[in-house]
């Protein structure tokens, strides 16, 4: 076994939170190798809620799991943290305004980001899974300015993933034979999923579709549209947003950092720029990035065609604009 990390998960009586915590002390993210000693953050009101699910983790009886400990104090929940999962925001109410959001979220993640400079492990690797995600992550990061920029990612996992099975579904493929899918952008109805990289068992994913009779056509009035609003047609379905695919994400997300990605295959993150793509340095926008020994690199070698391009321009126009309402209000 190796020596035990400290995993930080916030919002941990939420529902994504809820869904990760078991699947973490199981192994599932890190790897079976890898005890883990969980760090709850609540806000106090839902502390209690967070103890009750420690009482199960400790129920659940995990060889990996060594320690849980639940706080609704950041600097002490984020002490010697090497994973941080940010779970919790504030959700929209009603008749709040796309600004009140940005700020009110801005709130938690600038003393989170505080925080975690303080507290956190030299190597801590961070995702923010609270939206506005890209932006939230931004503003952490900002507050942090001893943690490399770098270290602050948010979760396009799900996007990418939801990608994945529509390709595999539409194809009668095995998912696991679908590669190099990219999620352009914001997380959020202006991100771009894109297939032109797609290969399914090493084939062109256009070729395979097109022995099914599905071209352009279903890519931009199927796919895309598909891929971006499923989180809505889960809570049409379903009666309750997704939580566990969420959840599983999440987990992808860090176990492929850490763990590295299949030769020849890449995932997407949300990492910061580094002004390739015409994604203009410093904000927080999905890449295709290529993980090896815990580290990730955006994959430089990808072609945009012009309509991706396109689309990809306004996702950044999107997460330049929440940039500069948060920057505005002084909050970054
Ligand atoms: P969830 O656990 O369902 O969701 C948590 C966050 O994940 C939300 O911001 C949600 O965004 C986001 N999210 C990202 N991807 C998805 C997806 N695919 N589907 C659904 N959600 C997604 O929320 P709960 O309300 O159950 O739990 C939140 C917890 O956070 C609560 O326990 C609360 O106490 C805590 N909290 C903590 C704060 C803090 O740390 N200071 C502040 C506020 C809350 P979206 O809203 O867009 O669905």
């Amino acid at each position: 076994l190796l020596p035990p990390v400290t995993v930080t998960v916030t919002g941990a009586a939420g529902q994504i939170g809820y869904a990760s915590l078991f699947r973490i002390a199981n192994g599932d993210m890190l790897g079976k190798n890898q005890p883990v000693r969980l760090r709850l953050l609540e806000i106090p009101q839902a502390r209690q809620a967070a103890e009750g699910t420690a009482m199960e983790l400790a129920d659940g009886a995990f060889p990996l799991l060594e320690s849980v400990d639940v706080f609704d104090d950041a600097a002490q929940a984020f002490d010697g943290t090497g994973f941080g999962l940010l779970i919790g925001s504030k959700p929209r109410q009603k008749g709040m305004e796309r600004g009140d959001l940005l700020e009110a979220n801005a709130g938690i993640f600038s003393v989170q980001g505080a925080a975690l400079n303080e507290a956190a492990a030299d190597d801590v690797r961070i995702v923010v899974v609270g939206n506005p995600a890209n932006t939230n992550a931004l503003i952490a990061s900002s507050h942090a300015p001893d943690i490399p920029s770098e270290r602050f990612t948010a979760m396009t996992r799900l996007d990418h993933n939801r990608a994945l099975a529509q390709i595999a579904h539409a194809t009668g493929s095995p998912v696991g034979d679908v590669e190099r899918m990219t999620i352009w952008g914001n997380h959020s109805a202006t991100q771009v999923p894109d297939l032109d990289q797609v290969t399914i068992a090493g084939r062109p994913v256009r070729d395979v579709l097109s022995e099914r009779g599905l071209g352009e056509e279903w890519v931009r009035t199927s796919f895309i549209p598909t891929v971006a609003q499923r989180g809505a047609e889960i809570i049409a379905v379903r009666g309750g947003s997704s939580v566990a695919s969420a959840a599983h994400a999440a987990l992808d997300h860090v176990h492929d950092w850490v763990l590295g990605t299949p030769d020849g295959d890449w995932t997407s993150m949300a990492v910061v720029s580094d002004g390739s793509y015409g994604v203009d340095e410093g904000l927080i926008s999905s890449f295709p990035v290529t993980c090896r020994s815990g580290e990730y690199e955006i994959n430089h070698g990808v072609d945009l065609s012009e309509d991706a391009r396109r689309r990809l321009e306004s996702s950044v126009s999107e997460l330049r604009e929440e940039r500069d309402t948060i920057r505005a209000k002084g909050l970054l």
